[in-house]
């Protein structure tokens, strides 16, 4: 069975949009991932945390990096663009960090969940 793991902000209005777009892009149900959020989501570790390395080490084979515009307490002022240019520099650095691991960049804003994947698209 496929295991994942999923960063993410803390926000109120995205982390379970954000979970539903990581099922359904990793096929992956509910308790077959590990989540770890707080403001800002994944941009706002300059590295990977325990939980990501448990996560990898216990079998997480799809990893998800996600992030929100429309204004993230995580980064203040920061407009989507900046917001997006940071999700995808972490999604990038994690990439190599877990090189044996799928790996996903997922960015909310307004209704819809971006997609992206470390190669850019
Ligand atoms: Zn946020």
């Amino acid at each position: 069975m496929s295991r994942g793991f999923l960063q993410l902000c803390s926000d109120r209005r995205f982390h379970r949009a954000i979970m539903l777009a990581f099922e359904e892009a990793t096929g992956l149900a509910a308790d077959d991932y590990w989540i770890e959020a707080r403001p800002g989501g994944a941009p706002s570790w300059a590295d990977n945390t325990r939980a990501s390395r448990l996560a990898h080490r216990n079998g997480a084979v799809f990893m998800g990096w996600a992030a929100h515009g429309d204004a993230c307490l995580g980064f203040p002022g920061e407009s989507n663009e900046r917001l997006a240019d940071r999700l995808v520099k972490t999604l990038r650095k994690r990439a190599e960090e877990f090189p044996k691991a799928t790996h996903i960049g997922l960015f909310a804003h307004g209704e819809e969940v971006q997609v992206l994947n470390p190669r850019g698209g």
